[in-house]
Order: C-alpha cells, then sequence, then structure tokens
C-alpha cells in the first residue's frame, strides 16, 4: 500500500490492481452470460474516467462487440457538483441495437440520468448500465444499474482512469484521499559500514526525529537474552538477514512505542523487498509514508577495512571475522541493494557520497532531509 501525492492532497491505495481486475473480469463475464450469444452489443464508455476501465473490459469480454464514447463531464475538484456540462455525443444510428453503458463510478446518478434519458429516445432494443464503481451512500436516482463491479464508501477516489483535477489516471490501483502526512520518515541506505548509524545519530537531533537501527534493536536483545535475541543471534553471528517476519514485527513494535515522533529515521531497515512493501502498508495505514530513501554510496573495499577497524572497539563479533563480513555484503547485494529500484521508482531515492569526513556527508544528506 502506498501514499501518493497529487497537487496539493494525499491519497492512500485502497484498491489493488489485481483486485480491480479481477472485478473487471467478472463483470464481462455477467455481461456475456446475459447476452445471446449472437448479439453483437454496442458499448457507450462514458469518458474521461471510463477509458482505462472501457478497454480492459472489452478485452475480457472478448466476444464481438462494438464500442463508442460519450463525454458529459460532471466533476470539478473532489466534490461532485449537479451541473452537467456538456454531451458530446454519438451521431451514428443506434436503433436496434443493444446498447450497454460502462461508467467508471456512480456516485449521485446526475450524470448517468441525464445519458440514460438521451438514449432512450432512440428507439433501441435494449439499455443496460455498467459500472465498475458505485457509492450507494450518495445515488439519489430511481435508475436500476444492472451490473456492479464493487459498491464503496463515499469517499474521493482516484486512479486506473479517474482523477483529481487532471492528475491519477495513470495509476493502476484505486487510491482514496487521506489527511495529510505528518511525519518526516527516511529511510538510511547503505551496505554494511557505510556510516548510517553515525549519521542517524547526528540527523535525529537536528531533524528531532527517531532514530531506529533494527540492528540495535537486536543486538540489545541478545545482550539481554530475550526471546528475540536468542532467535536472532545466530544469524547475525553468521552475517545473515533475521526471517522477514521476525524483523517487521520487532520494527513495528519500535515504530508504535513513539506514535508522537514527528517521524523516523530507519537505519538498517528495510533490507528486503518484502519489508519495504510492509513498512510502505504500514504507515499508510497511519496516512504515513516513506518521504525518501536516502542512501550512502561507499566502495566495498573500503568498507572491509572501514569494519574491520571497528571491530577492534565496537565489540560487534559480526565486525571481526572477514569471511562474516563478506557474507553480510553478500546479503546486501543479492537482498538489498535493489531496494534502489524499489524506491527510485516512487521517485523517493536519493543517492549521496559517502566518503569524506563526517561533517561533510552530514552536511550532504541535510541538503537532502531539508527537501523531504
Ligand atoms: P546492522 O547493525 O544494521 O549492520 O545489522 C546487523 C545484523 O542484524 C545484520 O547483519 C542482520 O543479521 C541483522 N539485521 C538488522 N536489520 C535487519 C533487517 N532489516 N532484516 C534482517 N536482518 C537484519
Amino acid at each position: 500500500m502506498k501514499i501518493k501525492k497529487l497537487h496539493d492532497l494525499y491519497f492512500k491505495e485502497v484498491i489493488s490492481k489485481e483486485e480491480i481486475n479481477s472485478i473487471v473480469k467478472t463483470l464481462a463475464y455477467q455481461v456475456k452470460q446475459d447476452l445471446p450469444e449472437n448479439e453483437v452489443p454496442l458499448f457507450i464508455g462514458i469518458l474521461n474516467g471510463c477509458f482505462v476501465f472501457a478497454s480492459d473490459f472489452v478485452r475480457e469480454f472478448n466476444r464481438d462487440s462494438e464500442i463508442t464514447f460519450v463525454k458529459l463531464a460532471s466533476y470539478e475538484g473532489t466534490s461532485s457538483t449537479d451541473t452537467v456540462k456538456k454531451l458530446i455525443g454519438i451521431n451514428e444510428d443506434i436503433s436496434g441495437r443493444t446498447v450497454i453503458i460502462l461508467e467508471d463510478i456512480i456516485d449521485t446518478g446526475t450524470t448517468l440520468q441525464e445519458i440514460y434519458e438521451i438514449f432512450r429516445t432512440k428507439n433501441i432494443k435494449e439499455l443496460k448500465i455498467v459500472s465498475l464503481f458505485f457509492k450507494p451512500d450518495v445515488y439519489r436516482k430511481e435508475l436500476h444499474i444492472n451490473y456492479i463491479g464493487k459498491s464503496i464508501e463515499d469517499k474521493f477516489i482516484v486512479g486506473y482512469g479517474l482523477d483529481y483535477n487532471g492528475l491519477g489516471r495513470n495509476l493502476p490501483a484505486i487510491y482514496q484521499l487521506t489527511t495529510q502526512p505528518k511525519m518526516k520518515n527516511i529511510v538510511l541506505f547503505g551496505p554494511p559500514g557505510a556510516g548510517k548509524g553515525t549519521q542517524a545519530t547526528l540527523l535525529k537531533e537536528k531533524y528531532n526525529l527517531v532514530h531506529i537501527s533494527t540492528g540495535d534493536v537486536f543486538r540489545f536483545n541478545i545482550k539481554n537474552q530475550t526471546e528475540l535475541g536468542v532467535l536472532a543471534k545466530k544469524y547475525i553471528d553468521a552475517g545473515d538477514l533475521v526471517p522477514d517476519e521476525v524483523t517487521i514485527n520487532m520494527l513495528k513494535q519500535e515504530v508504535d512505542k513513539n506514535a508522537e515522533a514527528n517521524g523516523f529515521i530507519f537505519d538498517g531497515f528495510p533490507r528486503t523487498e518484502d519489508q519495504a512493501k510492509a513498512l510502505d502498508e504500514f504507515l499508510a495505514e497511519k496516512n504515513e509514508r516513506i518521504n525518501g530513501m536516502v542512501a550512502l554510496e561507499v566502495p566495498e573495499d573500503l568498507l572491509v577495512e572501514r569494519i574491520l577497524d571497528r571491530g577492534k572497539t565496537s565489540g560487534r563479533s559480526d565486525d571481526t571475522d572477514e569471511d562474516k563480513i563478506r557474507n553480510r555484503f553478500n546479503e546486501y547485494n543479492t537482498k538489498t541493494a535493489i531496494l534502489k529500484d524499489y524506491y527510485e521508482a516512487q521517485g523517493n531515492f536519493y543517492g549521496i557520497d559517502g566518503v569524506g569526513t563526517i561533517e561533510e556527508i552530514t552536511s550532504r544528506l541535510a541538503t537532502v532531509f531539508d527537501k523531504l
């Protein structure tokens, strides 16, 4: 689950593209079942919002059919108004045809009613309505809607063809208007030894954020011989990752302990794509999001030296054995480094040169933190 910003507003994912796909399939199947096999229906898509739905629907319908579009805009901003503005209609002769109206969403039903009235006068054989989404709480018309994909609550949604002032139509899932995030949440990223811990300690003060290092939490638990510590120890000592389920639950607890925080610096988490997805979902449930992943980029050979050096004083058993250090890099390169792509795809990745003095690097990081 993700949070998207469109213009000045924030939206969170509420219906996944997989769910939409299955709704569209079911609708197409139902419509097909109810039509005689040799009937070639004329689908009428109501623009603009339905263009994505109509396109998927006719392909799922997968039988001879025609499609055309009418445009009757009734939306301004986020609230439905009763002023229907303009119809760009169809001019072809549709008398005697089975006409099936395709709507992306029906709320008050005003637009639909007007379109329905227009088609009713055209001497057609049968007129049916298919709507992908339907808001039962605000529907004010008597008109029967023959096929409804999914009934939803009366919240403003975007995605899958639906827009907010022009944006959001391209989103593959449905997103719902949500409150503005209050936190600044940053994933501090980079290979072992890149200096994440040192920098996080400095930056948390500067930005009044809570620093969560999953490595530190594990070490604390190992030291105190908790159940979690005993479980995690064997993975950590070998330089392997602790299983996702354990790590994700632990992270959630750490976040929930600090519910009033201005935000978090996540250090050492996420380390796998499943962790990144879990974090996105967890934050979206709180109407929060990751503002950015900031990555410290340092060449590997320099890092092995740094870690061995750190091992002389850190007391960390995984910092002293070069084989185990190499294995941590292997885990990083095979499981963690791909997260760069994950955040890049969200437009949220910021790479920073991690070679230099501590002060130099803090100031490079701060330049990015300031704008997130
Ligand atoms: P770190 O202090 O971040 O280098 O973490 C030390 C060790 O803790 C890692 O080598 C892993 O064994 C374990 N660990 C820390 N964070 C995670 C995570 N997000 N997922 C799985 N294992 C982790």
